[in-house]
């Protein structure tokens, strides 16, 4: 084989979208398996649908992925510009070499010298190719009109620039989205009328929502956009191993894989035919996964821009990690910390019905007051209100549920909730012993 080369060409149309990331992921893993080069290039030339901040968009998400590349419009390199806006004078002299040769033709507009140019379609030829997705695929020359490669205003369609900068970039292999099957007849017929050799396409599947229904940019039903994962505290390793397996699948069954081992086991042999379905509980659980691997340093401080951000007050760094480590198993996105937060430690104190219930059943009275003298004189952190839950066990003779469901609906209001001595530390002793006095006078007044 050549040396690999492939490319990502995104149109700067719109942020990174899910679709075109798992495009430029694929390209990057076919590259960096075979030891090749991955290109980035700027398909500009659908003017109209350009947004400002479209093309940094796409790089910044694809750098926060984890995907580097060698050539760009960012970068350089052997075979710029990068951008097609800038290469239009050679597409001109490609036009040009077709018109002269009799493959192309020009389309003058009414009462004017503007002109548009359009591929002489040869009438009866065989389109067949080996898709490296799908296997061989068939289509006849007949089946495709004369179509426009360089509009009036001379800017060129996507399908003629596609070819010529695929071949002047020495592109080996083109990984794109299925929706592109259609266009690849055109393509082939120019690399035939030019005498060039056609890369190796491979069209990856649909990828479709959990109805099976084709994911669409407005479906609101599933965040789509790269940047609103980064924003929720989704983690770019997490995000890079889940959309590997959207249309792809390793050897074996383990599929938390890092991007090393991706590379590594990537084999275009196994990219799926069948639709790849977007499953947002798979990609909760791989990036739960990947929290669980954070030190809790880390944890903490990618939490930390979240908790402000909520208003939740951190009174120090111990106490953020404290935080951070009893929640950690529990997140499946960074941002989620807010509402686990809010969910075990409300600023309001409330104990409901059913809860309230059990102290009265178990005449928890005594217990919270032997708890709360015990508390007084003591430094308030996890390990000495676990010997205080201890002590206070040993001298009310009250144990397991009773102990620790008592002293949690009295301080929290919650029946349940993590570790106890650690919840308590993080509300701190204020809270708590008001907390505990509220709750026994409202149950000595009853009694
Ligand atoms: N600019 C095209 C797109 O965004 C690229 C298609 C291709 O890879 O050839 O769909």
């Amino acid at each position: 084989m050549n040396q690999v080369r492939v490319r990502y060409a995104p149109s700067p149309t719109g942020q990174l979208h899910i679709g075109n990331a798992r495009s430029a992921l694929f390209n990057y893993l076919f590259a960096r398996h075979f030891g090749g080069d991955f290109i980035v290039r700027i398909e500009d030339t659908d003017v109209l649908r350009n947004v400002v901040g479209g093309e940094e968009s796409q790089l910044s998400n694809l750098r926060w992925l984890g995907l580097d590349w060698d050539e760009s419009p960012d970068k350089g390199g052997p075979f710029g510009p990068y951008r097609q806006l800038e290469r239009l004078e050679t597409y001109q002299q490609y036009a040009q070499e077709l018109l002269d040769k009799g493959l192309a033709y020009k389309e003058f507009r009414e009462n004017s010298d503007k002109y548009a140019v359009r591929f002489k379609v040869p009438q009866d030829q065989e389109i067949v190719f080996k898709d490296i997705v799908r296997g061989e695929l068939r289509f006849h020359s007949k089946e495709v009109e004369d179509w426009v490669m360089i509009k009036d205003n001379g800017i060129p369609t996507y399908n003629f620039a596609v070819v010529i900068d695929d071949h002047l970039m020495k592109i080996t292999h083109v990984l794109r989205g299925e929706e592109h099957i259609t266009n690849t007849p055109k393509q082939v017929l120019i690399y035939r009328a030019f005498g060039w050799d056609v890369p190796e396409f491979g069209h990856m599947t649909i990828i479709v929502n959990e109805q099976k229904k084709k994911l669409s940019k407005r479906d609101k039903n599933v965040i789509q956009f790269i940047k609103e994962y980064q924003e929720m505290g989704y983690l770019p390793e997490a995000m890079f191993n889940f959309i590997s397996l959207l249309g792809w699948s390793p050897s074996t069954n383990e599929e938390i894989l890092t991007k090393e081992q991706i590379i590594e086991q990537f084999d275009p042999a196994r990219l799926n035919k069948a639709p790849a379905m977007f499953d947002k509980d798979k990609l909760a659980y791989i990036n739960s996964r990947y929290i669980k691997k954070l030190s809790v340093d880390e944890l903490a401080e990618k939490s930390r821009p979240f908790l402000e951000k909520a208003g939740i007050p951190i009174p120090d760094e111990a106490w953020l990690k404290l935080l951070v480590g009893i929640l950690q198993d529990r997140m499946s996105y960074i941002g989620q910390i807010v509402d686990l937060y809010r969910a075990f430690f409300h600023d309001e104190f409330h104990i409901e019905t059913e809860a309230y219930q059990f102290l009265i059943d178990n005449q928890s009275a005594m217990l919270l007051e032997t708890f709360a003298q015990k508390m007084v004189d003591h430094p308030f952190t996890a390990e000495t209100i676990e010997t205080l839950i201890k002590e206070t066990s040993v001298q009310t003779q009250i144990k397991g549920k009773p102990l620790f469901m008592g002293l949690r609906i009295a301080t929290t209001g919650d029946m349940h909730g993590p570790s106890l001595p650690i919840s308590l530390a993080l509300l701190g002793k204020e809270r708590v012993i008001s907390r505990l006095k509220q709750t026994i006078k409202q149950l000595r007044g009853e009694s």
